[in-house]
């Protein structure tokens, strides 16, 4: 049997091309996921952000859970003021939360990925930077746009863990984020960073939560080395 990987949807696509619909609300999902989890033999499964009481009924219906990438968490989840910089749905928040606790609670692992990675560690615990530009001095550029989502722009130094063991000790990755990791939560461990000390990877192998900052997933079709990662984490499961 295939496992079956639960990708938690996105909410801020709220019209389509045609104007004749554009003011209907629809729920959205990057393809890469789900093709990225087709491609290397698993079952990938969309699950839409919904109401947060049947978060736990949805993680009960896979064997993972994939937090993929998106808007900003809202601040008030880290006990901070919001920064003019985000963007935010508080409701895609409540819902993920609700999936992050439920997923914790049946022992299911969570591979996480830009967003992902930060709600996980809010949900930990942890706490953000809001805006890399304005809040960290002499960072390198993380929003590669309008370069291709596919290339690899910068080079993230390997600490350990699951990186560690696929790509050494360095791996060049795309980069679409303005916000990082700021506190990493209680019982996480840093597997990698750039240059400019920003967290690029962390995991606790232990209840098999595994985050990037980057997207592999954009990847993984042009640069079959990105595959790599989704394979060994299907593996765990
Ligand atoms: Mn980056």
């Amino acid at each position: 049997m295939a496992k079956t990987i639960g990708i938690i949807g996105q909410t801020q696509y709220k019209t389509l091309p045609d104007a004749r619909v554009s003011d209907i609300e629809i729920d959205a999902w990057r393809a890469a996921y789900a093709q990225v989890f087709s491609e290397i033999g698993a079952l990938p499964f969309l699950i839409p952000v919904g109401p947060a009481h049947l978060a736990a009924s949805y993680v009960e219906n896979v064997d993972a859970i994939v937090l993929a990438g998106g808007q900003d968490v809202h601040p008030s989840a880290y006990g901070q003021t919001p920064q003019p910089t985000g963007v935010y749905d508080t409701r895609r928040d409540a819902f993920e939360l609700a999936v992050i606790s439920a997923a914790l609670a049946m022992e299911k692992p969570i591979l996480a990925i830009c967003r992902g990675s930060q709600i996980l560690n809010v949900a930990l615990g942890g706490t953000l930077i809001q805006d890399i530009p304005t809040q960290v001095p002499n960072a390198i550029s993380h929003d590669q746009k309008p370069q291709a989502w596919d290339k690899p722009t910068h080079v993230i130094d390997i600490d350990g863990g699951l990186l560690r063991k696929l790509y050494g000790t360095t791996l060049k990755t795309n980069s679409f984020h303005h916000q990082a990791i700021a506190q990493l939560a209680p019982g996480l461990t840093k597997t990698a960073q750039t240059v400019d000390g920003i967290i690029e990877g962390y995991e606790d192998p232990r209840r098999r939560l595994f985050a990037v900052q980057f997207h592999p997933e954009f990847s993984f079709a042009t640069y079959p080395e990105f595959s790599a990662l989704f394979k060994d984490f299907v593996a765990q499961i």
